[in-house]
């Protein structure tokens, strides 16, 4: 049984969470929240009736209340309304199902709150590992991975409690551009990036497949959600998306997750952990499977590992200006402001400027603040996002 809080519910982890909900009758919903699609948030207050929902905008929260005001559930707005949809008393899981490093303070209080997190929202913990870790430790909840490979990792080190892991096998679709040069990226359209081969997901991590950022965020998701040095996670592109990742121990051995591609899978095992239930979905059929092929990442085209690797390496508030600088050149490019190629100069731009200036063992402000000064210098040297 499940008592949830979702952060994001109107989103493509949020509304597959809830397909899984539906699927599973012991779980209950206490508490939604979303960003502005007040549309969908009302049907699904109507259909899961939770007592709590939060939205970004104080006004759309108002003409919520209007349109619900038939119904018992509490509308909340702003940051405060995200922080208590994440304390939310009656739930006890909190699905981090937003996009974007808005989601650290929200996890933050949900751990603080005791909660146990079904984490989707990677950018999170790429900023805040080192505290999320650190807090879910010490109040003892669990953070069970939604991501589809770090929930394959996590699959493979089941029963293999005290044994030493030897490699972390981080595999990669490689996106809607795998094999193409620089040149040929030069002028590819958002439509073109848009259209990812095997997954249908929200637009920002659509764009960062496409670019290899997103796996390079997964190096660092791995690294704290596992507690393994980058040098121990290696990517391999797998461009059928069948083996979801795979974990290999000291003889030798490599246990992996295979399965279609469909995120109820992760979400589903997130929640009824350590249990495995039925599953109304599409199964693999290796009788009808012409190959299953792999290769390694083109990284010299798709910078996303190497500044993975780079943010690791220098640690403290490097993988903040990685992430937000990734955030702000992925909306540029969405709003046709920039480049596909522009997306690696930007994040180039603000990690190279950071170097001297990292913050080791950074708190919960000092995230913020450098998310804020990057924001800023990217601004002034590229234009802002408004
Ligand atoms: P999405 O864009 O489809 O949905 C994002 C959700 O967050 C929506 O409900 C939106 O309303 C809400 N939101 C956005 N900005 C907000 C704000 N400022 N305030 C409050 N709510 C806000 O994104 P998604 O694809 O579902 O991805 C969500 C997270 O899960 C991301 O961190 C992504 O990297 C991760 N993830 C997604 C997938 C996938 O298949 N979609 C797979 C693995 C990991
Ligand atoms: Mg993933």
């Amino acid at each position: 049984m499940r008592r949830l809080s979702i952060i994001g519910s109107t989103g493509s982890i949020g509304t597959q969470t809830l397909e899984v909900v539906r699927e599973n009758p012991d779980f209950t919903v206490e508490a939604l929240s979303c960003g502005s699609n007040i549309e969908l948030l009302e049907e699904q207050i109507r259909e899961f009736k939770p007592s709590l929902a939060a939205v970004s905008r104080e006004e759309d929260a108002e003409k919520l209340r209007e349109r619900l005001a038939d119904v018992n559930v509490n509308i909340v707005s702003g940051m405060d309304g995200l922080v208590a949809v994440a304390r939310c008393e009656k739930s006890d899981t909190v699905v981090t199902a937003i996009v974007g490093m808005i989601g650290v303070r929200p996890t933050l209080a949900a751990i603080e709150a005791g909660k146990d997190i079904a984490l989707a929202n990677k950018e999170t913990l790429v900023t805040a590992g080192h505290l999320v870790m650190k807090r879910a430790a010490e109040k003892g909840v669990s953070i069970l991975p939604v991501d589809s490979e770090h929930s394959a990792i996590f699959q493979s080190l089941q029963g293999n409690d005290g044994n030493a892991i030897r490699r972390i096998l981080l595999t990669a679709s490689g996106g809607p551009f795998r094999g193409r040069s620089r040149e040929e990226l030069e002028n590819v359209t958002v439509e073109q990036a848009l259209k990812h081969p095997n997954w249908s997901m929200g637009p920002k991590i659509t764009i960062d497949s496409a670019t290899m950022v997103n796996k390079g965020l997964e190096i660092i998701e791995a690294h704290w959600l596992f507690d393994v040095p980058a040098e121990k996670i290696e990517v391999l592109v797998q461009p059928e998306s069948i083996i979801h990742s795979a974990v290999e121990y000291e003889d030798g051995a490599v246990m992996a997750q295979l399965g279609v591609p469909d995120m109820k899978l992760p979400i589903q095992y997130a929640l009824t952990y350590p249990e495995r239930r039925p599953m109304p979905s599409e199964k693999l059929d290796f009788t009808k499977m012409s190959q299953i092929s792999l290769d390694i990442p083109d990284r010299d085209t798709f910078k996303g590992l190497d500044f993975a690797y780079k943010a690791i390496k220098f640690g403290g508030t490097m993988p903040t200006v990685l992430n937000a600088a990734n955030e702000f050149a992925v909306a540029k490019f969405l709003h046709g402001k920039c480049r596909f190629l522009e997306i690696y100069d930007i994040i180039d731009y603000a990690m190279t400027l950071h170097e001297d200036k990292v913050i080791e063992e950074p708190s919960l402000e000092d995230i913020l603040e450098t998310e804020k000064w990057t924001d800023e210098v990217l601004a002034q040297k590229f234009g802002g996002n408004e």
